[in-house]
């Protein structure tokens, strides 16, 4: 009985999860786990005053926190406010300057949700996009969309209040944090339309959000066009030279995973381009694919990036119709 009713409750959530995504989302397909119940957020000093906030699952999100002179800036607000205030302590057992920024790297519960836990002098920063897309979906939908993946777990929300960034751009800001510079980054569409890409260009460390997923990933083209998802990592491997990457999912990644993304969707759109001249029903002829041996993929992520691959494979197939 309480299967069948979790069964319609996760259709239901698919629904409306593909009216937003505008992706089919496939009855194989398996959301990515992101259910922040339990996931302690370790951190890791990457360089003077510059720290990675790691979560302790395979692909819950990470976090992070860059100490000014005067200052602090967090990247990211997590899943909700008991994850925010995470993040706080965290910032507190470092350093009792105030946080004077928060930066939300794309538009996802998972990045925004925890923003009202934090102080109301915070000034939040987004892309614009990002901002249109929270004012334009409903605090009640947006829960919805993520709840796909925490099991459709709607508790994970408790408390959760809206609160929206009050400062954005569209291709690059610089913050002065006095003895550091943070930029912000939109190198294009990628896994969602407002991307940002978050690098400390003294340190060479950057913070990736669901562009670049962690080491051992590929990407998952959610919603953009591949080409297009192309395109920008070709711009950020043009603008930016990071060798330290923090990702919004997964471990810390070197500069190699930029090409590794690079050439996996060039190879997508190849392998969708021959597929479209062959004479196949590509629902059922996508369940049989599976990624290449030669593309390492970190231990107990392996089930999520073939699924990743099978949607990239779907919609580079769709869009090349
Ligand atoms: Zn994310």
């Amino acid at each position: 009985m309480k299967k069948n009713y979790l069964k319609i409750l996760v259709i239901t959530l698919g629904l409306n999860f593909t009216n937003l995504s505008a992706n089919d989302r496939p009855e194989w397909f398996i959301p990515p786990p992101l259910n922040p119940e339990g996931v302690q957020l370790e951190t890791v000093k990457l360089d003077d005053g510059v720290y990675a906030l790691l979560s302790n699952t395979p692909f819950a999100d990470n976090a992070g926190f860059i100490v000014g002179k005067d200052s602090v800036l967090v990247v990211d607000a997590h899943f909700n406010g008991k994850m925010a205030s995470q993040i706080i302590t965290a910032v507190r057992e470092v350093t009792n300057l105030p946080i004077e920024y928060l930066v939300n790297l794309n538009a996802f519960g998972d990045h925004v949700f925890g923003n009202y836990a934090f102080p109301k002098s915070t000034k939040i920063i987004s892309h614009e996009k990002t901002l249109n897309f929270l004012k334009e979906n409903s605090l009640e939908k947006r829960k919805k969309i993520i709840s796909v993946t925490v099991e459709g777990d709607m508790s994970i929300f408790d408390g959760v209040e809206d609160r929206l960034p009050e400062i954005t751009f569209s291709d690059i800001l610089r913050i002065d944090m006095g003895n550091k510079v943070v930029e912000l980054h939109f190198f294009g569409p990628g896994m969602s339309s407002s991307d940002t890409v978050l690098y400390l260009p003294d340190s060479k460390i950057a913070w990736t959000g669901n562009l670049v997923f962690g080491k051992g990933s590929i990407p998952w083209a959610r919603t953009e066009k591949i080409s297009e998802y192309l395109k920008t990592m070709k711009k950020f491997d043009s603008k930016i030279s990071p060798n330290i990457i923090v990702s919004g999912h997964g471990k810390i990644a070197d500069k190699t995973i930029i090409d590794k993304y690079i050439s996996y969707l060039s190879n997508v759109i190849t392998i969708s381009e021959e597929l479209t001249k062959k004479n196949i029903n590509i629902n059922s002829h996508v369940q049989k694919i599976s990624l290449n041996s030669d593309i390492y993929i970190e231990p107990n992520i392996e089930d999520l990036m073939e699924g990743f691959h099978k949607w990239n494979i779907l919609n580079g197939f769709k869009q090349i119709q």
